[in-house]
Formats: structure tokens, sequence, C-alpha cells
């Protein structure tokens, strides 16, 4: 990335309402068949137009094909029954219906290739594609097969390298991993974890991310934020780790978090996505609180390791909001380039 501070988005980003209702997680498609494929590939051509429209540097497909960031990669594979769902209890914090892994689970078909390949023809701009990370995808089903989070968890990363791989021949420029569930499980990440990521990034060429973050902004994970007290340190239990992994960008949620700034010294030489925006809350940043907070990240990034993004997806906010908060975050890194030039 040529680019001095590259910005870009987390993942996802509201849909238009005639596509899915708004300000939901799990939103349910409103057109089918040939419809809802049209209805999808407009979609992402409205959100790479107001990724570029705020100026936005790498852009993402805002999660504009899938239902949700886990669910809708799990439906793609063979092995999981998605009739008779289970409750489980997602990150230990909030009831889930899920999907149960009944037997070997495989990739038989390509999920998110061919929109990869759309958004491609459609820019000229490197594009970045999140995946699920296998241990979150572990944490977002019930097992009856494997009947250990491991074993499931390295399946899931082959089927996720597989995919992966297809993604970069797309021509996509950044694979993103989401993983949630490594700010939770910090033993199973020391202990499996990390493998299974690098199992999932395997023989890549194109640039790969783990995505931590503290989760969307909806009410469940909130109450759980304020369990944590005034300094979060979880991600100083799994840094040591992806230090030594072969993970190119690191994107963490900074912006009105309790993370401490200095835990970013102990995966530094690491390209930091630092989330600038705040995805749990409707008020829309001012430049100079964007700004403030990557300030605070360049004492621990070098320049051209910091890549300014938002803290989480952007799914659960109104369409306005999440447009003012784009605007704010190209804003914001603006000061920042223009103080790095002097
Ligand atoms: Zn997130």
């Amino acid at each position: 990335m040529k680019k001095l501070l590259p910005t870009s988005i987390v993942g996802s980003l509201p849909k238009p309402s005639w596509l899915a209702p708004p300000e939901k997680l799990w939103s349910p498609w409103k057109l089918e068949k040939k419809e809802l494929l049209e209805g999808k590939q407009d979609a992402l051509r409205i959100a790479l137009q107001e990724q570029q429209l705020a100026g936005i540097d790498i852009i993402s497909d805002g999660e504009q094909t899938r239902q949700h960031f886990v669910t809708t990669f799990i439906e793609h594979l063979s092995g999981v029954d998605f009739e008779n769902r289970k409750i489980v209890k997602i990150r230990d914090r909030y009831d889930a219906s899920v999907p149960v892994v009944v037997d070997q689970v495989t990739r038989k078909k390509a999920v998110f290739v061919d929109d990869a390949k759309f958004l491609r023809k459609q820019t000229n701009k490197p594009i970045k594609w999140a995946l699920p990370g296998p241990m979150t995808m572990v944490d977002t089903l019930h097992d009856n097969h494997y009947k250990s989070r491991e074993k499931l968890a390295w399946e899931f990363a082959k089927a996720l390298n597989e995919e992966a791989r297809e993604l970069q021949d797309a021509g996509v420029d950044i694979i993103q991993f989401d993983e949630p569930a490594f700010n939770v499980f910090f033993n199973d990440v020391n202990d499996w974890g990390m493998a299974a990521m690098e199992k999932a990034i395997e023989g890549l060429n194109c640039e790969t991310a783990i995505h931590i973050c503290y989760g969307y902004g909806i009410k469940a994970n909130n109450d759980w934020k304020k369990t944590l007290g005034t300094e979060w340190r979880q991600y100083e239990e799994i840094f040591p780790k992806i230090q030594k992994s072969n993970i190119d960008i690191v994107s963490l949620e900074c912006h009105n978090s309790c993370v401490p700034f200095n835990l970013i010294e102990l995966i530094r030489g690491k390209k930091i996505m630092v989330g600038a925006i705040d995805v749990a809350t409707n008020n829309i940043e001012t430049s100079e609180e964007v700004a403030t907070t990557l300030r605070q990240a360049l004492k621990f990034v070098d320049p051209e390791n910091l890549y300014p993004s938002t803290n989480c997806g952007m799914a659960p906010l109104s369409r306005n909001v999440a447009q003012g908060k784009l605007n704010a975050l190209s804003k914001g890194v603006e000061i920042i380039r223009k103080e790095l030039a002097i």
C-alpha cells in the first residue's frame, strides 16, 4: 500500500431497506432467487460507491451479500444441519439459535468467490474480503460430530483456506479473518486457535489480517464491556502468539474502548488496523476525535504500518450514521497525514 495511512472499514455496512430490514443482525432477505442475486449486486455497487465518496482507500464488500459474518459461510458447508437448531451461548455472553454439526464438514462449493469477482470488476482500488475465523465459527454452532472444538476448528480452517485461495485468485488484495472469540478464550487461542488460523492462511500470497474486537454494538456486548473494568487487557493474553504468527495485519478496537494503547507495542512490526470509529454509538465522531485516537496509536505503530479503520462492522447502524462515520474517518486521517508530512 503506497498511500500513507490507508483507510478501510472492518467489514459490514448497513444494507438498503429494499434488500433486508436495516439495523438488525440476521436480517432476512426481502427478495428471492434471481431478484435476490441482482439485489445483492446492486447493494455491492452502492457499498462501493459510499466508500469511494467518503474517500476510503481499501474497499470492502460491506458484507452486502451475506446475512451474518459467520453463519453465511457455514451455510455453504456440508455436514451442518440448519433445520434442527440448538441454543448456545455465544462467546459466553448471549443465547442464539445456531446450526448443528452432524457430520464431517467440507466445503463443496465456493461461498463468496463470485461476489469478490463482481466487486473486483467495479474498482481498481485494493479490495479486502472478510471471512470468519475458525475459532469464532466453532463458537457459533453446536457440535454433535467431532466433540472437540480443536478438531472442528481444524476442519473449518481447511475449508477457509480453500475459500481464501480462490478469493486471492479472484483478485482480493487482503483477506481478513474475524476472530472476536480470540478476546474471550485465551487458553484455546494459545493451545490451538492460532494454529488453526495459520492453517487458514497457509500458502496465501496476498496480505492477511485478523480482526479481534469486543463485538458489534449490540446490547449483550455493551453490557459485557461494562463488566470488564477500567482497563481492558484481553489483547495482552494473545498478542505474543500473534506477534510470532504469519498474519500481516491486526485489526483492533481502540476508539472509546478501555484498551491501553501501549499493548500495541507487543505486536510492533505488524501492520495495525486501528479502530478509530466507535460502532456502538450513533454519535458521529468529529475528525479531531479520530485524529486523537490515531495520534495515541502512533506512539506504538510506525506510520507506514498504521491502517485507520472502524472498531467493528457497522451493520446494526442506520445508513446515515454509517455514512457520517465513514466521512469522519477520512477527515480525521487527513489531519494526521498533514501532521506527518511536516
Ligand atoms: Zn468486530
